[in-house]
């Protein structure tokens, strides 16, 4: 069984949700899975290091930016690896170059072409949980890219695709796809299952959940992605072919 999951920002904002997440994923490494973690920047970090880049260079080369912005989601893979590496399990972190993800050389809303995936089944071959850097890749030139803000979920829904992963789980701060946002509308209603383009309507309404690319590439490589909370067992929704 291989899973890959997926931590939003929110869901990695403290040393405590960073262990609530570790703990998740030892327990599924103790029973036996592959798991591969892809992990976004705390909290508001990527919206601190955008306002701090801007107060040197409000034009800042986009090939330096995405050099810089990447370092928010390495910072959390290391981390992760760390927490998860506490409790006796293995685990190592990889950046998105490392992990052998390959883009077009579009700074700030590049797009991933391949992933070379040698190094994450050398790494869970030897027993580790492999804590990826979202959010990112390499160009052809060897530069580091950003595939655009929210990116990290198609970082998760492309590693389940090119790994060929039973399930694809993005964790984050709310209980499902609701058919508004929740935080504004109390009286939003979740979905259960959620058709990929029904889903893709909703991103395109402004529904921000999921990134709009990590649903074409899951509707394009037929992966089932369940969207849960981190912080709750709510059941979750599950975006596939099928309502
Ligand atoms: P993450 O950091 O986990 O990637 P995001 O902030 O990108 O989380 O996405 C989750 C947020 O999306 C929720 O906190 C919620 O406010 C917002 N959201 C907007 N529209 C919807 C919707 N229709 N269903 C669920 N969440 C939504
Ligand atoms: N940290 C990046 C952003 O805020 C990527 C992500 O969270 O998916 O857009
Ligand atoms: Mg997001």
């Amino acid at each position: 069984m291989l899973i890959v999951q997926k931590y939003g920002g929110t869901s990695l904002g403290d040393a405590g949700r960073i262990q609530a997440a570790a703990d998740r994923v030892a327990g599924l490494a103790r029973q036996g899975a592959q798991v591969v973690v892809v992990v976004s920047a705390q909290g508001d970090t990527t919206d601190e290091m955008i306002a701090r880049a801007a107060q040197l260079n409000p034009r800042g080369a986009a090939r330096e930016m995405d050099a810089y912005l990447a370092a928010g989601e390495q910072m959390s893979a290391g981390l992760m690896a760390m927490a998860i590496g506490a409790l006796g399990c293995p685990a190592v972190s990889l950046t998105g170059w490392q992990a052998g993800i390959h883009t077009d050389a579009r700074f700030g809303n590049a797009r991933i072409q391949s992933i070379d995936p040698e190094r994450i089944r050398k790494e869970l071959a030897a027993g580790k949980v492999v804590v990826t850097a979202g959010f990112q890749g390499v160009s052809d030139a060897g530069d580091v890219t950003t595939l655009g803000r929210g990116g990290s979920d198609t970082t998760a829904v492309a590693l389940a695709a090119w790994l060929d992963a039973d399930r694809c789980q993005i964790f984050t701060d709310v209980d499902g796809v609701y058919d508004r946002d929740p935080r504004r509308y109390p009286e939003a209603i979740r979905f259960g299952r959620i058709s990929y383009e029904k889903m893709l309507r909703l991103i395109e309404n402004g529904a921000q959940v999921l990134h709009d690319r990590s649903v074409e590439l899951a509707r394009d490589h037929g992966i089932r992605i369940e969207v849960l909370s981190a912080f709750t067992g709510a059941p979750g929704t599950i975006v596939s072919a099928l309502e």
